[in-house]
């Protein structure tokens, strides 16, 4: 990153068709997600998506305050995205800027779709997301860390919501934008999808691309979301294994210690029946 800092090359894809970062046109970011991070929330995740850091937690469904914000029929979302002072290369000033409040409205109609809102009807659902680094489509890492947040928290989802942003640099629609991709090529395409049945909740659009162009990075966009739903799969998977494994050694051991107990009740009943027989 810090190559990129001080000098923006003269290409960002050479010849080879190999990016600023080195990865090829159709290859995404290092991936990485964790549930269950902060025990103060009912649900958490944390997504490191290339130099994306990116927190989520979840309260809910919890009671509504302010009261008028209140649905009687279903659950209301709320989602606020915040980007750390620290988190990009000029201090960001603590103060919510603009940007955040509509990433934070972005995120929420990107979210909402996969929660299963009538099952919680009078119920406020939270949703609190910390940019701690960004490195470009930090919307896609947040759409990713939150959902997995309210999956953790146990809400009830129709799916999971997997995002990236897919876009053209140096006139080849490439996935999953990096910091300097974003801001130095000539378009940038977010979208999300609940991938089991290839269901659109967030499609956006900067720039200049053909028609052709736009299938490609379509295309191009569901062949990374397919493999980021994978990783994002796996750390439910790994949650549960964890839990699963957790209690599985705890009835080991209560199974030893009844084990215990029995053998000490044979003991005592041998014991007595011993001084019994020698009374007699
Ligand atoms: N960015 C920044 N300062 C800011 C806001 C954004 O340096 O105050 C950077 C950050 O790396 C971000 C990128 O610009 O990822 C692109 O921001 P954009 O608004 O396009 O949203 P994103 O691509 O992160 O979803």
């Amino acid at each position: 990153m810090a190559l990129y800092k001080y000098s923006i090359p003269s290409k960002l894809i050479d010849e080879n068709g190999i990016r600023v970062d080195k990865r090829k046109y159709n290859e995404l970011r290092p991936l990485s997600c964790k549930i269950g991070v902060l025990p103060k929330c009912d649900g958490s995740a944390y997504v490191e998506m290339g130099g994306n850091k990116v927190l989520a937690g979840v309260f809910g469904p919890r009671k509504v305050a302010p009261r008028h914000i209140m649905n009687p029929n279903e659950a209301v979302v709320r989602t606020m995205y915040r980007m750390a002072t620290f988190s990009v290369d000029e201090r960001k000033s603590p103060a919510p800027s603009r940007r955040e409040v509509e990433l934070s409205m972005v995120i929420r109609t990107a979210l909402e779709p996969a929660v299963f809102v009538s099952y919680y009807p009078k119920t406020l659902i939270d949703i609190f997301i910390q940019v701690l680094a960004a490195d470009g489509g930090t919307r896609c890492a947040s759409i990713n860390a939150a959902s997995l947040a309210l999956a953790d928290a146990g809400i009830a989802l129709k799916d999971l919501v997997t995002a990236v942003a897919v876009g053209k640099v140096g006139g080849k629609i490439v996935l999953d934008l990096c910091d300097l991709e974003d801001k130095e090529g000539d378009a940038d395409l977010p979208m999300a999808m609940m991938p089991q049945n290839n269901e659109v909740t967030l499609l956006q659009f900067d720039g200049n691309m053909s028609k052709a162009e736009f299938m490609e990075a379509i295309n191009l966009g569901m062949f990374g979301i397919k493999q980021i739903y994978k990783v994002q799969q796996d750390a439910i998977r790994a949650k549960f294994k964890d839990i699963s494994e957790g209690v599985a050694e705890s009835e080991i051991e209560e199974e030893r210690e009844l084990e215990n107990e029995r053998e000490k009740e044979r003991a005592r009943v041998g014991k007595r029946e011993g001084e019994g027989e020698s009374d007699d």
